[in-house]
Formats: structure tokens, C-alpha cells, sequence
């Protein structure tokens, strides 16, 4: 397959939104939204890294997406379509392809999202996606970083960790753990679950937020120090899951490395209890 047939065959029946042009031309177009801001954000996972080569060809498309999506609901936005570059190595089939196609058509329909446009390349190296996302908010209405004032509260939109606790079977770290526990954790870093529906819910409510990706300290230093405000949490409040605690206990150095992991593609923000 050369890659007008791959774009052709497995990229263009995604391409739903009439400025996409069925990924016939040079570019696409975004109708300007009068009282909107577009929100843009860009992510690249790369095998070995954010996923590995077994995993299913559906949720490696998937993650790559939600990364994004990630992203743009923490800053209050809807997402509407993204752009996809792929870079290939040989060993990829049509089969592959048509399992990678149908993992971004299952979440295409999931988030209301399409396919604008992107590259297809070969490479010699690892398989690696980045997506760039685009979504919408009301004028200057996009959380941002900045808006944490003393004695507001800190949040978080789901279980800390569990991704990293994944990774850490595919590596095979020692763990006793059964097989449905085991299953939750791999598949939560196989495939993130960012709460798009609530990061629309935010505009308006929250006065700073951000996805947690770099790992939840990480993170909210970020806000922190956007904000110039010091930010304080509980350790053991940190949301942990039943599957997670049983694979590394509840002890400081636990918490400590839930909370520095990252990979979780939650929100964390502030706002006035
Ligand atoms: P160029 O010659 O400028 O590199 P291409 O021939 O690569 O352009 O791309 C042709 C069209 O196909 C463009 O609209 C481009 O956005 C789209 N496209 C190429 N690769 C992908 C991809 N992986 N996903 C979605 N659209 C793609
Ligand atoms: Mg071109």
C-alpha cells in the first residue's frame, strides 16, 4: 500500500466533517465561530513508551486521541475534530490499519469528534501518532493555569495512578494480584478515559485547572506556580483505586509514587468548595 491508499482506504471514510474535503486536498478549513475561541493542543505517544506493540491496533488509535482530548477538556473545551500524523514502520498491515481505523470511528462517534487531516509517513524507527485536537470554547472563556486563590479547594476527576500501576505489570514488576484487579490497571493504561463531558461542565465554575498527565505533583505545581499561591493536599485523600492499593499498599512511599507517576489523564483544578 502506498500512502494515497492507506489515507484513501483507512483515513478518508473519517474524514465525516464537509471542511476535511474527504482528504482530497491540500488542507482543511475550520468555519471562524463568531464568540468562540478554537482551542488547539497537540500530543505524540510512541510505542515502547505509551504503548506497546501487542496492544490492540483500536485502543493505541484511541490513546493517541484521548491524550488530546485530555487536554482540551481540562481547559473547558469541546472538542470537534483533530488532525492525525502516523509514522509507520514496515511490519504494519492492512489488517492493522483497518483495527486502528475502527478505533478512532468507535471514538470519533464517543466525543463527537472528526478527522481533518494529518501525514502518513514510513519510518525505520519506533511506530509513533501525534494528533493535534481542536475545540471550542466561548470567547476568552478557556481555563486556564493562572486563576488559583488562597483557601479554595483542590480536586480531581477520578482514581490517581492506576496507569502507572499498569505499566509497572507490563514491565513485570512482582505483584499478587488477580487477574481481574491486574486487567483494570493494564487496561487504564491502555486506553485513558478523560472526562470530556465534565470538562465542559467546568467553564464558569472552576478558577484553574489542569489535566493530569506529568503526574498529579507535577501538575498542580504547575498551577501552583501560575497562580502564585502554594498548593497543599492530604496525601492519603489522593482518590486511589481498590485495584491499585492492593498492588502497592497505602504506605507514603505508595502515595508518593501514585502522585508523581503521571499518565492519568484526569483534571485536577481549584474552585471554591
Ligand atoms: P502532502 O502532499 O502535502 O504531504 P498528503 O498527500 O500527505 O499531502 O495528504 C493528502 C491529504 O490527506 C491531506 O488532506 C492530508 O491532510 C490528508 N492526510 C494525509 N495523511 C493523513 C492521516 N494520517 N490522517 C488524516 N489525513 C491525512
Ligand atoms: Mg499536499
Amino acid at each position: 500500500m502506498d500512502e494515497f491508499e492507506i489515507i484513501a482506504d483507512f483515513f478518508a471514510p473519517l474524514a465525516t466533517a464537509s471542511g476535511a474535503f474527504g482528504l482530497k486536498d491540500d488542507a482543511a478549513a475550520i468555519a471562524a465561530r463568531p464568540g468562540f475561541d478554537l482551542i488547539v493542543t497537540a500530543d505524540q505517544i510512541a510505542e515502547d513508551t505509551d504503548f506497546f506493540a501487542h496492544d490492540p491496533a483500536g485502543t493505541i488509535a484511541q490513546k493517541a486521541l484521548r491524550v488530546n482530548l485530555s487536554d482540551l477538556a481540562a481547559k473547558g473545551a469541546a472538542p470537534e475534530f483533530y488532525l492525525l500524523v502516523v509514522a509507520l514502520p514496515a511490519g504494519v498491515t492492512a489488517e492493522w490499519l483497518t483495527a486502528f481505523a475502527a478505533g478512532l470511528a468507535a471514538d470519533q462517534k464517543r466525543y463527537g469528534v472528526s478527522l481533518l487531516g494529518g501525514d502518513t509517513a514510513r519510518t525505520q524507527g519506533p511506530l509513533s501518532i501525534t494528533v493535534t485536537a481542536f475545540g471550542f470554547v466561548t470567547q476568552g472563556g478557556m481555563i486556564g493555569r493562572s486563576g488559583a486563590r488562597p483557601g479554595e479547594g483542590v480536586y480531581v476527576t477520578g482514581t490517581i495512578g492506576d496507569s502507572a500501576g499498569g505499566l509497572a505489570i507490563f514491565k513485570r514488576e512482582k505483584h499478587s494480584l488477580g487477574e481481574e484487579p491486574r486487567n483494570y490497571l493494564t487496561d487504564r493504561f491502555r486506553l485513558p478515559d478523560p472526562p470530556v463531558d465534565f470538562g465542559k461542565s467546568l467553564r464558569g465554575t472552576v478558577s484553574a485547572s489542569v489535566d493530569v498527565s506529568d503526574g498529579l505533583l507535577a501538575d498542580l505545581g504547575h498551577i501552583a506556580k501560575a497562580s502564585g499561591v502554594r498548593v497543599e493536599i492530604d496525601a492519603e485523600k489522593i482518590p486511589r483505586s481498590a485495584a491499585l492499593r492492593a498492588l502497592w499498599g497505602d504506605g507514603i512511599d505508595a502515595i508518593r509514587r501514585v502522585a508523581t507517576a503521571g499518565d492519568d489523564y484526569q483534571i485536577a483544578f481549584t474552585a471554591d468548595p
